[in-house]
């Protein structure tokens, strides 16, 4: 681990000097990104070292029994359909169409979100609220077309190589979907690997399940994700499924259905 560890810190240092891994354009602003959105530093990926163990193995499902390690991959979903809250997006899976736009979006604390989602994400908030976590929305839904400009801008000024780590291409974006959203705690670890170890962080790596949610882009399956650690980038997949998956003790969508690592683009 240390020397995966010592590795790591080599291959990231780099990239976040520039940005990170977020899938950027992380400000809920429609207005394109005027500064690196996820600067990190050596010792916050010191602290996500530590971070909470990316299997939300902590089941408190009395009656059920023990979960299975090998209840996965399930195969049985539908991964593909743009409404499906089981679709996968990644950058081996686009949108289909690549500018689709989910037709029950609702506004919802500043953001947009399709309406399952919001309605989770809301009753999610206020129960963090109820022990004393505020949570942030900092991002929702965005566009195609927001995403071509953000894209866009990174492509321009850095360089597509760049673009590809720092911003998802158009029509691969999660936050495309309508059932991603980024929260933060409005402390200087928003939208960074801070986060993790923040209050926060560790309610919504606890508790987010059980409001249909899961931690998407988990610690260290960057090569499985094509994402880096993004502690505060939730997914709604419907509290069934959610559960479904901690019990799994999967630690991505990709490889609880069974789709396949995607670290890059074709
Ligand atoms: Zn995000």
């Amino acid at each position: 681990m240390t020397n995966l560890f010592s590795r790591s810190l080599v291959l990231l240092l780099p990239l976040f000097l520039l940005c990170t891994a977020c899938d950027a354009s992380s400000g809920k602003q429609e207005s394109l990104p005027s500064h690196p959105v996820d600067s990190s530093s050596a010792s916050s990926m010191e602290e996500a070292a530590e971070g909470p163990a990316p299997s939300l193995a902590t089941s408190s499902s009395e009656a059920s029994p023990a979960p299975s390690p090998s209840s996965y991959p399930v195969t049985d979903r539908d991964l593909t359909s743009p409404d499906s809250l089981t679709l996968l997006v990644n950058k081996q899976h686009p949108l289909n169409p690549l500018d689709y736009a989910p037709s029950d979006l609702v506004s919802w604390r500043g953001v947009e979100l399709r309406q399952p989602a919001a309605q989770a994400a809301e009753q999610l908030v206020q129960a963090a609220a109820s022990q004393g976590i505020e949570l942030q929305v900092l991002s929702g839904y965005r566009s195609y077309q927001t995403q071509v400009g953000t894209y866009s801008y990174w492509q321009q000024t850095y360089g597509q190589e760049q673009a590809d780590v720092a911003s998802a291409r158009p029509g691969y974006s999660e936050h495309q979907t309508g059932l991603a959203l980024d929260l933060g705690d409005g402390s200087g670890c928003n939208l960074q690997p801070c986060f993790a170890q923040t209050p926060a962080g560790r309610w919504l790596a606890e508790q987010a399940a059980d409001y249909g949610f899961v931690i998407r882009y988990p610690w260290w399956q960057h090569e499985t994700t094509g994402y880096w650690y993004e502690s505060w980038h939730l997914r709604y997949i419907g509290p069934d499924e959610a559960a479904a998956y901690r019990q799994s003790g999967a630690e991505s969508l990709e490889d609880f259905w069974g789709a396949g690592p995607a670290p890059h683009y074709n």
